[in-house]
């Protein structure tokens, strides 16, 4: 192609991790599209956390944006080794039934989980707590964060930060274990529904250099296909880290913001560290 459409080629702004209200966010679907598309992002992958409930309106929003393609996807919690990893599927089909139904089970869990942290809340004087941020959960899915908008909300927190950090985080009277679905079931079900699977925000699990590296193996032994290098606010050593060992492993560069909303001013849509050099993107393939 001609050196112009090849500069505009090489700019395309990837942001392949973002949620909507449908899990833990705070913007609709069509929110998000819009928004994502001011912003300019050509392509965004919605990945909502254990649900695929708000793709099909974000497809219908995508249509109306010229300059946009949205890759339906889902962000699925995972128990590795004790645990807890979220592995992201890109371009997953998200009627396949297996999918469908394993993310079901999932919700499920994270509603018996949340009945459980109501209780240990409420038995430390929190009055309400369940239903409370059950209220705060305008999709089909119940996760910490909206306990901790129902703290700060209730004067239990002065924000969301705040309220991990005090009551939900692993440790805190407020934590509960889930066991999630295994690394390997996970991966079995975003190839078998045509996806990619995709390490989520390698850096912020607080694992050793060694683990990492027998993660990272594991993965890409259950067919794993990528890891994601760039997320929304991570520093440059860190993405040459994750570019280094994506090369080691043979796996493929993902990024994206990890955006859940215009509240969180740190994370924005679109608003990426540059791709690294020398790394295989995982749309590589995608036409
Ligand atoms: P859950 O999957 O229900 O256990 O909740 C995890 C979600 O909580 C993550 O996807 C983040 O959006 C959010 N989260 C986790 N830790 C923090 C934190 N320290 N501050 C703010 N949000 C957090
Ligand atoms: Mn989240
Ligand atoms: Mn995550
Ligand atoms: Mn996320």
């Amino acid at each position: 192609p001609p050196f112009a459409k090849r500069l505009e080629l090489m700019r395309t702004i990837y942001d392949l991790h973002s949620h909507t209200l449908e899990s833990d966010g705070t913007l609709t679907p069509t929110e998000l599209v819009e928004r994502a598309a001011r912003m300019g992002v050509q392509v965004l992958a919605l990945t909502d956390h254990d649900v695929t409930h708000g793709i099909a309106e974000a497809q219908q929003a995508a249509a109306k944006e010229s300059g946009l393609q949205l890759v339906p996807g889902v962000e699925i919690s995972v128990t590795w080794q004790g645990r807890t990893l979220h592995i992201i599927g890109l371009g997953v089909d998200a009627e396949n039934t297996a999918l469908v139904t394993g993310l079901a089970d999932l919700r499920q869990r994270r509603n018996e989980r949340g009945r459980e942290i109501g209780q240990r809340l409420e038995s430390i004087g929190v009055e309400n707590a369940y239903a409370g941020a059950r209220s705060y959960s305008h999709g089909d899915i119940l996760s910490r964060t909206h306990f901790a908008r129902f703290l700060v909300d209730n004067n239990y927190a002065k924000d969301v930060g705040r309220a991990f950090k005090k009551y939900l985080s692993n440790g805190k009277v407020g934590y509960v274990h889930c066991e999630w679905v295994g690394l390997e079931e996970c991966i079995g079900w975003i190839n078998g529904a045509g996806g990619q699977a995709v390490i989520a925000h390698p850096g912020r699990y607080a694992i050793g250099s060694g683990t990492m590296r027998r993660l990272l193996g594991e993965f890409r032994d259950a067919g794993g296909a990528g890891i994601e290098v760039v997320c929304g606010n991570n520093n440059s050593g860190e993405i040459d880290r994750f570019a280094r060992l994506a090369n080691d492993f043979g796996l493929l560069a993902s990024c994206g913001s990890d955006f859940h909303g215009p509240e969180q001013h740190w994370r924005e849509l679109g608003r990426l560290t540059r791709f690294p050099e020398g790394c295989r993107p995982v749309w590589q393939d995608w036409h």
